[in-house]
């Protein structure tokens, strides 16, 4: 039995908190602990008496690291899992080595400051040495492994979808399928309907930065950069019909770039509607997606957090959403001296979550993950001293949770494959 600590109370962490309550099993006590504290209570006030798991409730700014570990030190749970924002990565890992325990999240740590001299003097010496542009990276965390090692403790880093499960599919691949895998082509489509002209499925600052950054792809251990949508392809995906396609940067090029250099081209594509594009390129020409802030009558504001308040809460597009989600990865390689191609993919319906759970496939797909890295890690499955992505592990058990725990998947010989 293990006790865990999720910090963050959105749309991610509510499903993920959700699935820690209906693994009482395993996880017999949680603290919800978040910025804004009256959401961490409605949620345990919603699931208690559905479940085991015995919930506490905290108000905490994860960028204080004394506070945190402060809060991390009295709960003493076996694990953190971070569901709060990619700007909060480092000072949780900071908390979790103060206090001694292991450390899970879904996003690598990316800056709330992109003008921070510090930082930017690092980004552009990454920008110029390895050849992408995307403000998100993983050497920041990587950069804590001999201090996770030195304390015998494991970081588990992005154990969302994608990242995440989509490296666990290629770990899986390449024991079960391959000799060598020859190229990775990680397909992200969400053929969901929400009705609005133009909504943000999870946090709006987040996504909008990741899809108006130039796209990038790794092509025999090298990054090529491209500018931003400027690759497109189209798909049919099972569940949801031809959509069209483009290539973007994400995060887990970079780890299953440097974890299987055997690979010679690994590329990520998303799907997007023509409304959503056209909105998004208004957007950016009128300085609304800046990050930099601006005076407004005496007032400081940043324009994409004034954009955010203006968007429909992504939680509030569960209700509405329709439709499916089909994400998964096609890998081509050699087996027994043979060509071979597989697709490995789930379908996830926006009710059916929405029913389950009371949010869309977006949280869902995401939240899900991240209950079952936490549980790999609290019962032992996946623990070793260091800083790990999800392709370095055993990926059975994380594979077999993913079809338990709502994200069953599917592997298909002889895929059509993307030109
Ligand atoms: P939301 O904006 O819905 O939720 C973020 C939560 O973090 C909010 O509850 C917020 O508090 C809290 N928070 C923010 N800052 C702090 C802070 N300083 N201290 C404590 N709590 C804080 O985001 P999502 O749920 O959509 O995303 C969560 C994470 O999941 C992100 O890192 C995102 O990048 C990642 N993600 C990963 C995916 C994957 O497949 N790997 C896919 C989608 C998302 P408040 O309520 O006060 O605002």
């Amino acid at each position: 039995m293990s006790k865990l600590m999720i910090i963050g109370c959105g749309g991610v962490a509510s499903v993920a908190i959700h699935k820690v309550c209906q693994n009482d099993g395993v996880f017999d006590e949680l603290l919800i602990a978040s910025r804004t504290v009256s959401k961490c209570d409605a949620l345990k006030d919603k699931l208690q008496g559905q479940t085991k798991t015995k919930i506490t409730t905290a108000q905490i700014d994860a960028d204080d690291v004394e506070a945190l570990t402060k809060l991390i030190k009295e709960y003493q749970p076996d694990a953190v899992l971070n569901v709060a924002l990619p700007y909060q990565d480092l000072t949780i890992m900071d908390a979790c080595l103060a206090a001694g325990v292991d450390y899970i999240d879904t996003a690598n740590f990316e800056p709330e400051d992109t003008e921070d001299p510090e930082w930017r003097k690092v980004y552009d010496k990454r920008c110029q040495e390895l050849g992408f542009s995307a403000y998100f990276d993983y050497s920041w965390q990587w950069a804590y492994e001999d201090k996770f090692k030195q304390a015998g403790l494991t970081a588990l880093l992005g154990t969302g979808f994608d990242p995440g499960v989509t490296s666990v599919f290629a770990a899986y691949a390449k024991k079960h399928y391959f000799d060598t895998i020859d190229t990775i082509d990680i397909l992200d489509c969400n053929g969901g309907d929400h009705g609005y002209a133009f909504a943000t499925n999870f946090n709006p600052e987040i996504n909008l930065r990741e899809v108006s950054a130039p796209g990038s792809y790794m092509e025999n251990g090298k990054w090529v950069e491209i500018p931003a949508m400027s690759i497109k392809r189209e798909y049919d995906f099972e569940g949801v019909g031809k959509k069209d396609m483009y290539l973007l940067h994400h995060e887990e090029i970079e780890a299953l770039g440097r974890n299987m250099p055997e690979v010679k081209r690994i590329r990520f594509f998303m799907t997007f509607g023509q409304s959503y594009l056209d909105h998004m390129r208004c957007l950016e020409n009128v300085g609304m997606l800046s990050t930099t802030p601006i005076n407004y009558n005496g007032q400081e504001i940043v324009p994409i957090q004034f954009l955010k308040a203006l968007l429909p809460d992504p939680a509030s597009l569960g209700p509405r959403t329709k439709g499916k989600t089909n994400i998964g990865c096609i890998f081509t390689g050699k087996k027994d001296g043979k060509e071979r191609s597989i697709y490995i993919y789930n379908v996830c319906d926006h009710q059916e979550c929405y029913k389950e759970v009371g949010s869309q496939a977006i949280s869902y797909t995401t939240g899900v993950p991240a209950m079952i890295g936490a549980m790999l890690v609290v019962t032992g499955q996946w623990k070793k001293p260091g800083v790990f992505t999800t392709d370095e592990f055993d990926p059975d058990p994380y594979m077999e949770a993913l079809n338990k725990w709502g994200l069953p998947w599917k592997v298909v010989e002889n895929p059509v494959l993307v030109d």
